[in-house]
């Protein structure tokens, strides 16, 4: 059967209105779903209070991340209406300082939030840490032929198991890999927005052989330099999921003086 060229363009066109109309469905469904989540949720004004550690501890006056914001967004609905998105007060402040800062230093960039901690802490299954509020995986940002691409950020939990090689290509697609300049300079400005509240990175976890390719970029040097510890020896299964994010730990600095 032969189509006609205006046959196939209609119904690319009736095709295409489809998908707009799936996908505005797809978006309100997830903003009531937050909206209903939120409208459950009230935040105290008191400080949190990260016990324990974060293989084995709890979190007092946990905050919970804004599901997005003008450049960052939260990676899944369900696990953030599932109270997977609470941190520590001061990560959150150091979060948010940190993406207000790259809209000025990466304006064309748009970041991702994976999962935190419960409002009270303990176990989040599966990870092994995530317990006291002072963990957070954050996507590993991504390029499409050098140009900053968002086509698998929408996946949801199954975003964990994507996986890339170790120059940092999707192995699906070798046209998508990881931008580790931008990775680079969100650790960076991480981390100096948390020293400004009596905060810092204690440990990033990266799959082991990418980090060669991130330190060898610019801002990566810049990484290295500063000395922000990256984990040297991962389990072959700890190693393997930390490429489509990093996973930060962060630790409170003792005795740190607010005026
Ligand atoms: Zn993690």
């Amino acid at each position: 059967m032969r189509f006609s060229t205006n046959l196939i363009l209609q119904l690319l066109i009736i095709n295409a209105s489809c998908h707009a109309q799936l996908d505005t469905k797809k978006d309100s469904i997830v903003v009531d779903k937050v909206n209903s989540y939120l409208e459950t949720y009230e935040e105290n004004n008191d400080k949190s209070n990260s016990k324990g550690t974060v293989g084995n501890g709890t979190l007092e006056n946990g905050k919970l991340v804004p599901f997005s914001g003008p450049n960052f967004n939260y990676f899944d609905t369900t696990s953030y209406v599932s109270s997977r998105a609470f941190v520590n007060d001061k990560v959150r402040t150091a979060m948010l300082n940190t993406y207000k800062q790259l809209q000025i230093t990466s304006p064309e960039r748009h970041f991702c939030i994976m999962e935190c901690s419960h409002e009270h802490g303990g176990k989040l299954s599966p990870h092994r840490t995530h317990q006291n509020g002072l963990s957070v995986d954050f996507m590993t940002p991504l390029l499409k032929d050098g140009v900053p691409y968002y086509g698998l950020d929408n996946l949801g939990a199954q975003h964990y198991l994507l996986d890339f090689d170790e120059n940092g290509k999707y192995t699906k697609d070798p046209s998508i890999a990881i931008d580790f300049d931008a990775m680079a300079l969100h650790i960076l400005t991480l981390n100096e927005e948390a020293k400004k509240i009596g905060l810092e990175i204690e440990k990033v976890l990266f799959k082991i052989e990418l980090k060669d390719e991130l330190y060898c970029k610019p801002k990566g040097r810049a990484l290295y330099d500063c000395g922000i510890y990256f984990a040297q020896k991962l389990t072959p299964l700890i190693n393997g999921l930390h490429d489509d994010h990093y996973h930060v730990d962060f630790k409170l600095i003792p005795c740190f003086a607010t005026f």
